[in-house]
């Protein structure tokens, strides 16, 4: 099977070439996945709300199809963007002047604390579009002679739980009843709140509703790194940083189910918690296992992804991708697991030799390089012996799970058993007298 992701560029996605080059000039080389979701239906005339925040490339999102529009049916007063601050209405109006720059695009900000004569000037030129926070725009409204909305085709509301959470309710109402019905509207939130709920209902014609995990790109919570080393030497460097971060709640994604076994046997077997969860483990096993470490009896869960999605895994401090995601998206997937609502949260991608290409793919589409995780070779390199008398244990382990899985008809699934027989392993380590397995984590 070819596992290479096809890589989706502006103009698969419907963007005409005047736009696609114009992407090109500023550096964006493929469709961020908001933009990847919202521009083919706003392209075909849908009205989108789309769940992202800033920094996940939503301006394009939206920019890209009002332009494309404006291009085929050019007209003055095209498009009105409200947005909840004066900052976010002068970084949004900088990106349509870009991607607009070669067909002429003209577009103002009409934002409080601004002149408003200097601004109702600007308003008489009848630029194409206009970004605006609801305030000053109601001001002109009211005030500007000769200025209305009656023309225009699309409107936009950025941030909207934001415009609605900070009492803009009112404004935002008397702007809606000067815009004409026959439009297009889209509506971007970083959440889903009831006001954007009820506005949704009040003014949009079947919205398609789009949601992508933004995780990726600015938020700042979350700290992203990466760590190049050969193959053998992943569970030393994997044993290494969870030593060194001590007892904190993480997730290491690994390939395939084998590893995803064959890690944790190892890591039970250096006396780490760890819990394995994995596909062909039963629902019932599998909720059982996150529950365990949604109640921090265990600290550390090993996933495939097949088994991590759709399951509602809690807050987590890390996230380890053992072995580099074959689907960029899976990335981004697996790193939103952490820095959840606020908090914040560490991802680290082992990058061996043979995952150059597809790691490179990964930062292509986060368009930037992943800082390297700091760790000491030299400290890492005396868990060797440990290491491999672990990994062997492991390996035994998995032979004779085999064995009674096909003693038995395989009746019974991999995950029970690894439950019952590390548990049991434990504690013969335990009773061993093995000092070091002793402990919650293993020392050095
Ligand atoms: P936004 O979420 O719209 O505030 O965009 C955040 C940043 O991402 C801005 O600096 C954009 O220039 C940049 N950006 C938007 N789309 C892309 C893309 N497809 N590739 C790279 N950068 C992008």
């Amino acid at each position: 099977m070819n596992n290479e992701e096809k890589v989706i560029t502006f103009k698969d996605l419907g963007v005409i070439d005047e736009l696609c080059d114009a992407c090109e000039r500023l550096g964006w080389k493929t469709p961020t996945a908001i933009q990847k979701e919202a521009i083919p239906l706003a392209l075909k005339d849908k009205d989108v709300i789309g769940l992202a925040e800033t920094g996940s490339g939503k301006t394009g999102a939206f920019g890209l199809p009002v332009l494309q529009a404006l291009i085929s049916r050019p007209q003055r007063l095209f498009a009105l963007v409200l947005t909840p601050t004066r900052e976010l209405a002068f970084q949004i109006k900088e990106q349509f002047e870009a991607l607009g720059k070669a067909v002429g695009v003209t577009c103002v900000v009409i934002v409080g604390g601004m002149d408003m004569t200097q601004q109702a000037l600007e308003l008489g030129k009848r630029p194409h579009i206009i970004v605006a926070t609801p305030g000053r725009l109601v001001d002109h409204l009211e005030k500007t002679k000769g200025f209305n909305f009656k023309a225009l085709k699309y409107l936009i509301m950025d941030e909207a739980d934001r415009i609605l959470n900070l009492d803009f309710e009112e404004e935002v109402d008397k702007i809606l009843k000067e815009l004409p019905r026959e439009r297009r509207t889209m509506l971007f939130s970083a959440t889903m709140t009831s006001k954007v709920n009820k506005l949704q209902r009040a003014h949009l014609k079947d919205p398609v509703k789009v949601e992508v995990s933004s995780k990726y790109q600015t938020v700042s919570k979350l700290q992203q790194y990466m760590l190049f080393i050969p193959c053998k030497h992943k569970h030393i460097y994997l044993t290494y940083i969870l030593n060194e971060i001590g007892n904190q709640s993480v997730i290491i994604f690994c390939a395939t189910q084998m590893s995803t076994l064959k890690t944790a046997l190892m890591l039970r077997n250096l006396g780490f918690t760890a819990i394995p969860l994995y596909g062909k483990m039963s629902q019932n096993k599998r909720l059982g296992a996150l529950n365990k470490f949604k109640a921090r009896e265990r600290s550390i869960l090993l996933a495939t992804d097949v088994a991590s999605r759709g399951l509602d895994i809690p807050n987590v401090d890390y996230v380890i991708n053992f072995d580099v995601p074959m689907h960029s998206k899976d990335y981004i997937h697996r790193v939103g697991r952490t820095a959840r609502a606020g908090k914040a949260g560490i991802a680290i991608t082992f990058v061996s030799q043979y995952e150059v290409e597809v790691y490179q793919r990964i930062e292509q589409l986060l368009d930037t390089k992943l800082d390297v995780y700091p760790t000491v070779k030299e400290e890492a390199l005396v868990l060797e012996d440990r290491i491999a008398e672990a990994e062997r244990f492991a390996k035994m382990e998995m032979a004779r799970l085999d064995e009674k899985g096909g003693r038995k008809g395989r009746k019974r699934e991999a995950g029970d058993d690894t439950e019952e027989s590390l548990g049991v392993r434990n504690r013969i380590n335990n009773n061993n007298n093995n000092n070091k397995n002793k402990k919650k984590k293993f020392k050095k």
